[in-house]
């Protein structure tokens, strides 16, 4: 049996506030496997960043554990790259400067992680703007940029969380395929946070469902679609029933 690269072992997590408890997570299991391309969804507030939060290390599980090739680490720091929702760049620093940012704190030596970075800009559509502050680039741009920046942690198992939330639909296809691409030429493992049901089957090989809080694993779905994607695959029938299976799993009638 294959170890799997991620395995969240019945992961309990409340949050305490002022006046009340927010039961956020309840045992919930999945794994992901290395190589594997995994979206999660599920309405707001069921618990998506918070399986980030403890992916990543930041925030401890009140109940049960989470293991990484089949271990359990000391600690979770580091062995994730992280890009959060509502990830900004650093306005002040040029894209270069911005993508160099996690080489520095590991103390890549700066030639090192300069080659690094000038070599990877093509591939994230980013050639001759590496001196360009974050202000000069368009949405779809610093998304890449703020991706450029997780992708070069190094790090094999990537948590993207809901990096295309805010761009207009066209901009938002546009880098879909794009990360499609890049994930495939170099092929690592992802796991990609969505509440766009579209998008989670058309990225994934397989998507994970959240039910309403507190967030439990309704449902596990393997998408069966050929690589590479194609946006004229959304008109097909396949991915229409797969759509519609999820909208009927969050109880969205259609
Ligand atoms: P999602 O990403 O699916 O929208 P989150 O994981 O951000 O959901 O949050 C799940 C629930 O836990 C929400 O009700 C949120 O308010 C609560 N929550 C998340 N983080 C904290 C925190 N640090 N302190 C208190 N409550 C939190
Ligand atoms: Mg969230």
């Amino acid at each position: 049996m294959t170890i799997p690269r991620i395995e969240f072992r019945h992961i309990s997590k409340t949050f305490t506030g002022v006046t009340q408890t927010i039961p956020a997570l309840k045992d919930v299991s999945f794994s992901v496997m290395t190589g594997e391309f995994v979206t999660i969804t599920g309405t707001s507030g069921s618990g998506k960043s918070t399986i980030f939060n403890l992916c990543a290390g930041l925030i401890e599980p009140d109940e049960g554990e989470i293991l990484i090739d089949g271990e359990k680490p000391a600690s979770l720091a580091g062995m994730t790259g992280y890009m959060p929702q509502r990830d900004l760049l650093l306005p002040w620093r040029s894209v270069l400067r911005n993508v160099l940012l996690p080489m520095e704190i590991q103390d890549v030596s700066r030639e090192e992680s300069r080659k690094k970075a000038l070599e990877m800009l093509p591939y994230f559509g980013l050639e001759t703007f590496e001196n360009e502050y974050p202000s000069a680039l368009s949405g779809g741009m610093r998304q890449r940029a703020a991706l450029m920046r997780t992708w070069l942690t190094g790090c094999s198992t990537l948590l993207l969380d809901e990096p295309f939330g805010a761009l207009d639909a066209l901009t938002r296809k546009e880098l879909q395929n794009w990360l499609l691409n890049v994930w495939q030429e170099f092929g690592r493992t992802v796991l990609f946070i969505t509440h766009d049901i579209e998008e989670a089957v058309y990225l994934a090989d397989r998507v994970i469902v959240l039910s309403a809080r507190p967030g439990k694993v309704k449902r596990e779905l393997t998408v069966n679609l050929p690589r590479p994607r194609h946006q004229k695959m959304i008109a097909e029938p396949e991915f229409g029933n797969l759509v519609r299976e999820l909208l009927d799993e969050l109880g969205v009638s259609s």
